[in-house]
């Protein structure tokens, strides 16, 4: 693409270290050929939404520019989860090192067998919406609504914010 569109980006990690490993990959997000990081939360902590007998889950949304296709952002996103040693084929919601999810793509509304625009839990989960509503509380979800107003609307119940400095 020529144009510059905005795009932003769920990080998640319980395993190895997880504050570490989304500090890491947030990085490595600015350093991707096409993109360019423009901000990113700080650091959350949930209860994990898949088996409970697993670690709390850290988490933060990257703010991008970018002139990648969805898809090679997507290919790009698996290349810096694959780096991170994340393995695929554990149960559904499980554990895992690194996931990086698109939330959204500016007003881009897509549903391909790889990938859905805005992401299809983004909207009905806080750890999600209210690290976004830090850095882009205006920002419209297609389909969805203005982030703030989704953030105050979901809440922040089993969500925690980490010390602040920590990226
Ligand atoms: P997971 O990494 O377990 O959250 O799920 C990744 C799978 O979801 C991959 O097979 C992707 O093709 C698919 N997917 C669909 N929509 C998206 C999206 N918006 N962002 C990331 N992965 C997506």
């Amino acid at each position: 693409m020529n144009v510059w569109t905005p795009a932003f980006v769920g990080l998640g990690s319980n395993l190895a270290d997880p504050s570490r490993q989304v500090e890491q990959a947030i990085g490595e997000l600015g350093q991707l050929p096409g993109c360019r990081l423009v901000s990113h939360s700080r650091l959350y902590i949930s209860a994990p939404m898949g088996p409970a007998d697993q670690p709390h889950f850290i988490n933060a949304v990257a703010g991008l520019l970018t002139r990648l296709e969805p898809d090679r952002l997507l290919d790009a996103l698996e290349a810096i989860e694959a780096a991170h040693g994340r393995t695929r084929g554990g149960p559904h919601w499980g554990p895992r090192t690194l996931d990086l999810d698109i939330i959204a793509m500016g007003q881009l509304e897509l549903a391909t067998p790889r990938l859905t625009l805005p992401h299809p839990g983004a909207h009905e989960r806080n750890f999600v919406l209210v690290p976004l509503a830090e850095i882009a509380p205006a920002c419209w979800l297609p389909g969805h609504g203005r982030v703030a107003d989704l953030a105050e609307a979901i809440g922040d119940s089993g969500l925690g914010r980490l010390a602040k400095g920590r990226v």
